[in-house]
């Protein structure tokens, strides 16, 4: 009996430890410090605010914790309705349902993939001529690319509406020569396992106002009031991040630029490799910007690719190579069927067009020539059958 011979599984983005994570590990293991406090906590929070310039962060056990404290610091209740992008993935918003608040969700524009300005313009001058501003804006940067912050920021700032910047995706890149994530009232990274470095699973909240910070950490331990007894005046989480964590996060912070340099290779050779088939287009980065291309994202035009996304991905599972629709848009998500959306323009719904021709290649960091090479040569024979 003939047997297929089941190849290596290439997967879309695993971790990948640099070795000193071992190291810190030890040492909190050591010292005893097996705690969600400890002094890796205390230095991978000032190491991380040192690295992308902000005057403070708290580390917390999740991207999602790091987002609902943000809501609740900026005072999002019962209500309350916040602005989102909605070509992302459901933990941008669904911190705005804790909440008990009503999402709004803004299309993206084509360059970047982002939230469009012109369709946040039209969403706050309707929800100001109603008399009910948002409470937040939460604006993501797509697979690494920054969103177009001059434009959405002077929105925000027009109408007095802090923006949080949901920077999950984008540790690393750059707009201006300002690190993604600085750019609104609070940022938040996440360390979950797929992103460009990782604690397995953790977060952190930046912002440059360091009382509000200092309120997150409270939050994020019970909210526990200064007293020898258990006192709580105010609702608490908890979500702070382990010392064991924080310092595989710590040894991780030490290699993103390499990290950074990986994936950005990854995605140039994609680009030359899959050239010879026009069909095939990626997401251009965007001037005065640069990326940590987290992932490499390739747009199938069908007719000129000579292949459908469908068939595409499903050559790519066949030889055991893990890919990824884009972020099915939240505005089209049941859980999110009765909220209210705003398009690109009237008529032109651009997410949902990136979200139909839209693919994520594997892109960690530690993926080989030769793991390229399979994938694309999978890729280029698939459309040329
Ligand atoms: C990964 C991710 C998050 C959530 O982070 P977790 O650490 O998994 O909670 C939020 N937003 C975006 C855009 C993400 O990609």
């Amino acid at each position: 009996m003939k047997q297929a011979i089941q190849q290596k599984r290439i997967y879309l983005s695993p971790p990948h430890m640099s070795g000193k994570e071992l190291d810190y590990i030890n040492e909190a293991f050591e010292t005893n410090w097996i705690a969600p406090l400890g002094p890796n906590v205390d230095a991978f929070e000032k190491e991380l605010a040192q690295k992308v310039g902000v005057r403070a962060a708290a580390a917390v056990s999740s991207g999602t914790a790091a987002i609902h404290l943000a809501l609740i610091l900026l005072g999002v209740e019962k209500g309350d309705t916040v602005f989102c992008s909605t070509l992302t993935f459901v933990a941008t918003a669904n911190p705005i349902l804790y909440q008990g608040a009503e999402p709004v969700f803004i299309d993206s524009e084509p360059e970047t993939w982002n939230m469009s300005p012109h369709a946040l313009e039209r969403a706050l001058k309707e929800a100001a001529d109603a008399g009910k501003l948002p409470k937040a804006v939460i604006v993501v940067n797509l697979y690494g690319q920054s969103a177009k912050m001059d434009e959405l920021l002077a929105l925000c700032n027009l109408y007095d509406v802090p923006m949080v910047e949901d920077a999950a995706e984008s540790l690393g890149s750059t707009y201006k020569g300002k690190a993604s994530g600085t750019f609104g009232y609070f940022g938040i990274y996440s360390f979950n396992g797929n992103k460009i470095i990782t604690t397995s699973g953790g977060g952190m909240l930046v912002s440059d106002d360091e009382a509000a910070i200092e309120k997150a950490r409270f939050l994020a331990t019970q909210a526990r009031d200064k007293a020898l007894h258990y006192q709580h005046s105010s609702l608490g989480f908890n979500y702070r991040m382990s010392n064991i964590l924080a310092g595989v996060g710590r040894a991780q912070l030490q290699v993103l630029e390499e990290r950074v340099a990986q994936r950005r290779q990854i995605f140039k050779k994609y680009k030359q490799d899959l050239a010879s088939n026009s069909g095939i287009r990626f997401i251009q980065e965007q001037k005065d910007t640069s990326t940590n291309r987290w992932l490499t994202v390739i747009s199938i035009d069908e007719q000129l690719a000579g292949i459908s996304l469908g068939t595409l991905l499903h050559a790519l599972i066949q030889n055991n190579i893990e890919a990824r629709p884009v972020w099915k848009p939240l505005h089209l998500q049941p859980l999110f069927k009765h909220v209210r959306f705003y398009p690109h323009d009237i008529g032109n719904c651009v997410s949902t067009d990136q979200f139909e021709n839209g693919i994520c290649l594997p892109s960690g960091s530690n993926l080989t020539e030769h793991d390229m090479d399979r994938i694309t040569s999978c890729i280029l024979s698939a459309a040329s059958l």
